[in-house]
């Protein structure tokens, strides 16, 4: 009974953070009731979950910070939220996210921007994104509102807010949680993925909310989960204590990471964390990735053209809110009510990569841009094929090994790189689509996360070892180290990751 206490007294704490905290962060965009019955002795009781507004839940509204869902709530739950509930987590609301899951600052978004909850307490000037698109997420957790929040990752969009906000961000390997009830935005890559600020806490979500889902094609066979696991077992044997993990592990340092835009501190929070890593008997070996200059092209081109045939289905008719038709438009052409209610509903944002889709799937652009993309889409699998010591056991091209490429490096076991090419930026820096913005600036944040999309790989964001202050006494923000892995190996990147911690 005693416990009951305490962990209902954890959910009223966290709604009383929210209470105070939400208004100057924004994170949240709904906040359940708390139920009194919460079951007391399941794996997840006493967890405090938020959900992005991406996925679909049957007691709140899902709007995908959308004018287009502002009054949806859906008739069913997501699967990685049935399993939530079932497993005795408080679902405790819904987070504010870039519209869709298109964005990386948390900006374009109906319920508006999300701040950095570090150093809120500065003039507004001074105000940080909290990264997107699961900003509202990432935020949720760093603020102690919640013990920890699912996200979407598309392209980086939970490792990369969990980089600003100095937390743990996990994105599991492609189709280990089901994305029934998940609004799609780029199926292809689209993964459920979960923030939390330690290891543990990620791993104990994970265990409970990854399984086969009949509803779900894209869902992972059991008999490809089980092989993957055996093998990863066999050579990690996780029973042993994490820094034991370490000792013996070959970990590749991709050269093509450290691009010229990456800010200096970045690579020595770097080189510090290779050397700790060396000291507990890591085996560290430089590895190229030479197709990585081309994924973010290809993630664009890819991502787009399936937004722009997903979003099709929000006409107002068949779904969305519908906007009548002003009195001086010919009602006879169904076509200008479908444009009314799409360029009033979508914002700049999603207008944006709706038309570079269309335009990449239409007949003239089909060969240049969606068919290059989808071969880059390849190269960028068998770069990682040819550097990883254990087979893609999920891809369909079978271990590729390119004959004409003097591999002169032995396989490693997992990948290491920073997660990011800087802090949390300005939110007054942050370009916005309708400022007529055609700079790449904001698209270049994902540039180090997108490969591991391309490839479905497991890879997980932890905060690096930043002192507080640095040489200057000028406030140091928090930025992550990236570990990626083969297809499967998500309980290899989560033990090298508490090793970390
Ligand atoms: N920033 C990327 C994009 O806008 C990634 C988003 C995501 O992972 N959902 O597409």
């Amino acid at each position: 009974f005693r416990t009951h206490i305490s962990w209902y007294s954890t959910h009223v704490h966290h709604r009383e953070v929210i209470s105070a905290k939400n208004p100057a962060v924004n994170a949240f965009v709904h906040v359940s009731e708390l139920s009194p019955s919460t079951a007391n002795n399941l794996p997840l009781s006493g967890l405090s979950v938020a959900v992005k507004d991406n996925i679909a839940t049957s007691r709140l509204p899902t709007t995908c910070s959308s004018a287009m869902l502002q009054n949806f709530t859906s008739p069913f739950d997501a699967t990685v939220v049935k399993l939530l509930e079932q497993n005795g987590a408080d679902i405790i609301g819904k987070t504010n996210c870039d519209e869709f899951g298109m964005g990386s600052l948390n900006i374009h978004s109906v319920h508006g921007p999300v701040k950095n909850p570090i150093g809120l307490s500065q003039a507004p000037a001074e105000e940080r994104s909290a990264g997107g698109s699961s900003g509202g997420s990432a935020a949720a957790v760093a603020a102690g509102m919640c013990h920890a929040a699912l996200g979407t990752d598309t392209g980086g969009s939970v490792r990369l807010p969990a980089s600003y906000c100095g937390i743990v961000g996990l994105k599991p390997s492609y189709g280990l949680i089901s994305r029934w009830g998940v609004v799609s935005y780029a199926d292809s890559l689209d993964c459920v993925g979960i923030l939390a600020s330690d290891v543990d806490t990620t791993r104990r979500i994970f265990e409970h909310v990854t399984s086969y889902d009949s509803r779900d094609p894209t869902s992972a066979l059991q008999e490809i989960r089980d092989k993957a696991r055996r093998h990863t077992e066999e050579f990690f044997p996780f029973s042993q204590p994490p820094d034991r993990i370490i000792n013996g592990l070959r970990i590749g340092i991709p050269q093509e990471y450290f691009p010229s835009e990456m800010s200096p501190a970045i690579i020595e929070h770097l080189r510090t964390l290779i050397a700790l890593l060396k000291t507990q008997g890591a085996t560290i070996v430089p590895v190229s990735l030479p197709s990585t200059s081309y994924a973010l092209s290809s993630y664009y081109v890819l991502a787009s053209a399936e937004a722009s045939s997903n979003l099709a289905r929000y006409d107002g008719v068949q779904y969305g809110s519908y906007v009548p038709p002003d009195p001086d438009t010919d009602l006879t052409k169904t076509s200008k009510v479908y444009a009314r209610t799409r360029s009033l509903n979508f914002g700049e944002e999603v207008q944006k990569r709706i038309l570079l889709g269309t335009y990449a799937l239409s007949a003239d652009a089909f060969d240049n841009y969606f068919l290059q993309a989808r071969r880059v889409r390849q190269l960028v699998k068998n770069d990682f094929n040819r550097v990883f010591s254990m087979p893609n056991y999920f891809s369909d091209s079978i271990n590729y090994v390119d004959e004409n490429t003097s591999d002169d490096h032995p396989p490693v076991d997992v990948l290491l790189h920073p997660s990011a090419i800087r802090t949390a930026p300005l939110l007054t820096e942050s370009p916005s689509a309708s400022e007529g913005d055609t700079s790449l600036s904001s698209y270049v944040q994902d540039v180090l996360t997108v490969p591991a999309s391309l490839g479905g790989l497991p890879a997980l964001s932890i905060p690096m070892k930043v002192p507080q202050k640095d040489n200057d006494g000028k406030v140091q923000w928090p930025v992550g180290a990236s570990i990626v892995g083969q297809w499967g190996t998500d309980d290899l990147i989560l033990s090298v990751a508490r090793a970390i911690e």
